[in-house]
Formats: structure tokens, C-alpha cells, sequence
């Protein structure tokens, strides 16, 4: 079997190539090669059984739409967020991207409404206070799909896209690339225990965070080049809607930076879900990590987001994502394999929280399976003080953002892979094979992998 292009991944970056090509009237056969299911049947059973049933592959990060599905749809509208597309592309045509894509999720119902656009006066006095707590601020105006909207959403592209003749192979994971004589001519792929190999034109590989550690290998594997990447430590934050009020009305979402002693690593805010719920997601080998969303219609007392610190290693060391793991892991141990959540008060007098102690707090934990602990004998000294002092300067721009109470939970991990090299068209240092999204190093969000997309189906139809 051949096809003109495989696409390995059904995530935002792969499903926005497959349908700018559809759109630009490319002839040529496309196959979709996805882990996860179709995503009228992607399920996470937790809303059944209350607690994570650690499901082989998770619905929540596998399946047509990749992460993206169960997310909770923010599309970062401003080129400054999302990954160093820029760099590689140019910030005005990357701008003209967002813009573009952003019209195609509009055309597939996306709500109109963008937040974070209309209190400039505010946002004025939000900057200043950022300022004198040395932090920066970004503008980024957020089209928010909203968890259960994204889905409805995604599952019209997915109809859409079969409708074009786009086939699509779920359930099915891609096992290594075929790579000879520096030429890519497809790939290994396993359904159940039945291998075969697929003949491809081109092989598009946008395997998302989850298949981060997988590319890497292949990359080692075939030599494709590629340099260690970026991995970001962090936590998820848990604080009352009252404490959030004026940052999520005037912004919704706040993109807030800064470089805390004694380290100075950038550390920074990210994924701000105002009345939205803590969550787990699994990810091979039973690592569970934290994260967050929000639902456009059902909502909690909680605002909650994530503190991140990106850690850069030099040489000799080239396992970033592996050492981000083993934090994560040491994290799950503490937690007998659960999330791990403690209150920041305790951390600065240096002791655990126990479990009754969180029931005392106006904050209540909107993700109940977390067992309450002490992070930081898993956390690396150097991200543990770069969030405890970057916490505490936010506190000067939102009151009662360090207050005793605040939680956080641990382990939040970003993997952001080895960054592929690649030229301007997405071509790796191996002829027909290109990277895409999340797993290639250079986006770090749904918009941006969408955009990545785009341009790749432009560079094939050109
Ligand atoms: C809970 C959660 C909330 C989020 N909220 C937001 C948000 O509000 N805004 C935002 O911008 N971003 C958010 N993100 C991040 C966003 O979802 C990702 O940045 C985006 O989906 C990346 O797109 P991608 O196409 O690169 O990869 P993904 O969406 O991860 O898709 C990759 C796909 O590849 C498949 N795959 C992996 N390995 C293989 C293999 N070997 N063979 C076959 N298939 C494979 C996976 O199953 C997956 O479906 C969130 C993520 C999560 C998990």
C-alpha cells in the first residue's frame, strides 16, 4: 500500500496539514496514522468511575485531535505564545497564520467572543503592577473553545475531513520510520499485534507531547539531526476565584514572566483555567502528571494554572526529557502513584500538608484523587525556589496569590522534545520526512500546531 503523504499523529498539527491540503486542492492519497481513537470514541471512564483508571493509550492525549480534544480549547491568538515558530518562519507571516487558522476554527463553530481584549485601561494597571514586581506581561488575546465545545468542534473537522477522502487508521501506532539512504519512504506500524509497513510519497510525523520520547529515539536511531531541547518543571496552582476576580475578567488568561533569583530561569505563567478543575493525565509508563482545564458552561470555585520553570541543560548532558521524567516519577512515588498536592504555606514553614489539613481552606481541591504531601522532596532545589520566589512577586500583581492556603500540585511537566532542525519548508536533515507540532521542538500549543500545519501543507502545494 502507498500513499502520497502519511501523516503520523491526528493532532492539531497533523489534522490542519490534511485539511489546508484538502482546501488547496492537493490530488494526491493522504493516509492518517493515529495511536488513540476516532474522537466520537474517545471517553476518559473518570467521569464514570470519579478516579483515573490509567487507560492504554489515554483518551485524554490520544486520539483524532490529539491533545486537543479534552483540552480546554484556549487559542492563543498572539505569536509572542505558543513555541519559537517565529524564529524559524518570521513573526508577521506566523502572525497571518494565527490569523488564517483562526478563521477555519471560527468556520467550524468556534465561539466569536476573544478574551483579554476589552479593558485596555485595566490592562494598563495589571502591566504596572507587573512592572514593579519585576515581571513581564504579555498581550494575548485567547479564543476559548471550552472542553466539551472543542470536541463538537474537532469532531466536525474529523467528518469533514473523511468527507474529502482523507483516510484515517486509528488505533494504530506508528513503531519507526523507514528510513534508506538518507530518503524517508515510510513507515513501521503495529495495530494489535499485526505489523506492517506503509510505503509513503512523504511522512509527516506530529506525534505530540506523548510521542516526544518516541521521536527522540527514532531521531538517535536514523540521525536525524536535532538538538536537546527545553523541558519546563513546574507546578499547577489552585487558588479561589475571588483571588483571580480582576486578572481573569480583564484578561482571562495571564501570560506573566520572570527571571527569579538566585537562578534567574525564566519561569513563567501558563495555562490559566478561571472556574475550571485540576486534572490528571497518564502518559507511558504510568507517569501521571498534572494539568488543568475548564469547561464553557460547568464551573468550579477555582481558578487554577500553571507555574513553570524551562530548564536548559549544556553539555554533556542530552536526556532533558528523561531527567523532567524522573522528577515526575519521584513525584508519583511520594504520592503512591497519585498527584501530589501541598499548600504553599506549609512549603515556606517547611513541613507536609496532610489531607485533613486541605478541608480547613477555602480552597478545596477540584482534583480529589491528589493525596496531600510534600513536593519538595521531589522537586530540584533550583525549580522549587525559582516557583516559591516567582509565587511570591506575583502576589504583588494579584493579592493573595501566596497566601497560605494556595495549592500546588506537582508534578505539571512539559515536554517539549528535541528540537528537530529543519528549514524553512519543514524538511528534516532526511529527504520527505518533516516534523510538525509539539514532538518537533517548535510549538507548544493547539494554535501554533495548527499554524505549523498550515505552512507545511503550503510548502507541499506550492
Ligand atoms: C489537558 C490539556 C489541556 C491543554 N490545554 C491547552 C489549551 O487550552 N490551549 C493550548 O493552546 N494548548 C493546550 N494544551 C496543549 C495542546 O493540546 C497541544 O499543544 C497540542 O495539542 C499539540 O498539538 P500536536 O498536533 O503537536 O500534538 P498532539 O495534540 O499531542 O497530537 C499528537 C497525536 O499523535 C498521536 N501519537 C503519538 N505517538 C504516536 C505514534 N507513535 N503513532 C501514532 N500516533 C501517535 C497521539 O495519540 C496524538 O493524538 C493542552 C494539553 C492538555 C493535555
Amino acid at each position: 500500500m502507498k500513499y502520497d503523504t502519511i501523516i503520523v499523529g491526528a493532532g492539531p498539527a497533523g489534522i490542519f496539514t490534511a485539511l489546508e491540503l484538502k482546501k488547496r486542492g492537493y490530488e494526491g492519497s493522504i493516509l492518517i496514522i493515529e495511536e488513540g481513537a476516532a474522537i466520537e470514541q474517545r471517553k476518559c471512564p473518570k467521569a464514570k468511575t470519579g478516579h483515573c483508571v490509567a487507560c492504554d493509550p489515554c483518551h485524554i492525549t490520544t486520539g483524532f485531535s490529539g491533545a486537543g480534544a479534552f483540552s480546554d480549547g484556549k487559542l492563543s491568538l498572539n505569536y509572542e505564545v505558543g513555541g519559537d515558530l517565529p524564529d524559524l518562519l518570521g513573526a508577521e507571516y506566523v502572525q497571518s497564520l494565527i490569523d488564517y487558522a483562526d478563521e477555519i476554527y471560527l468556520s467550524f463553530g468556534a465561539d466569536h467572543r476573544v478574551e483579554g481584549v476589552s479593558n485596555p485601561e485595566e490592562i494598563k494597571e495589571i502591566r504596572k503592577r507587573a512592572i514593579m514586581a519585576g515581571l513581564k506581561l504579555v498581550d494575548c488575546p485567547i479564543r476559548h473553545l471550552g472542553t466539551e465545545k472543542a470536541q463538537e468542534l474537532y469532531y466536525a473537522i474529523e467528518q469533514d475531513l473523511l468527507a474529502r477522502g482523507v483516510e484515517m487508521r486509528f488505533k494504530t501506532e506508528c513503531t519507526d520510520l523507514v528510513i534508506k539512504n538518507g530518503v524517508c519512504t515510510g513507515v513501521k506500524v503495529r495495530k494489535k499485534d499485526v505489523e506492517e509497513i506503509i510505503e509513503g510519497g512523504r511522512v509527516i510525523v506530529g506525534v505530540g507531547r506523548r510521542g516526544a520520547d518516541w521521536l527522540a529515539r527514532v531521531c538517535i536511531v536514523h540521525g536525524i539531526a536535532h538538538t536537546a531541547g527545553t523541558v519546563d518543571i513546574g507546578v499547577r496552582v489552585e487558588v479561589r476565584n475571588e483571588i483571580m476576580e480582576t486578572i481573569n475578567d480583564v484578561l482571562y488568561e495571564s501570560k506573566l514572566i520572570g527571571y527569579p533569583n538566585p537562578f534567574k530561569d525564566k519561569v513563567r505563567t501558563f495555562c490559566q483555567n478561571p472556574g475550571g478543575f485540576v486534572a490528571q493525565e497518564n502518559y507511558e509508563n504510568d507517569l501521571a502528571l498534572v494539568n488543568g482545564h475548564s469547561y464553557k458552561e460547568k464551573k468550579s470555585d477555582n481558578t487554577n494554572l500553571a507555574i513553570l520553570v524551562s530548564q536548559n541543560f549544556t553539555e554533556p548532558f542530552h536526556q532533558p526529557i528523561t531527567y523532567a521524567k524522573k522528577v515526575g516519577e519521584l513525584t508519583n512515588m511520594l504520592g503512591a502513584g497519585s498527584i501530589l498536592v501541598q499548600r504553599f504555606g506549609d512549603i515556606l514553614d517547611g513541613k507536609r500538608t496532610w489531607q485533613k489539613e486541605l478541608s480547613r481552606s477555602n480552597v478545596r481541591p477540584t482534583l480529589p484523587d491528589a493525596v496531600a504531601g510534600d513536593i519538595t522532596a521531589a522537586m530540584p532545589y533550583r525549580a522549587m525556589t525559582g516557583i516559591i520566589n516567582f509565587i511570591k512577586s506575583l502576589d504583588e500583581v494579584v493579592p493573595g496569590f501566596a497566601s497560605k492556603e494556595t495549592l500546588l500540585y506537582s508534578p505539571e511537566l512539559k515536554f517539549y522534545s528535541n528540537k528537530v532542525k529543519m528549514d524553512t519548508d519543514l524538511t528534516t536533515s532526511v529527504q520527505n520526512l518533516h516534523c510538525l507540532g509539539d514532538s518537533s521542538g517548535w510549538t507548544r500549543g493547539l494554535m501554533m500546531a495548527s499554524v505549523m500545519g498550515i505552512h507545511m501543507a503550503r510548502v507541499l502545494t506550492k
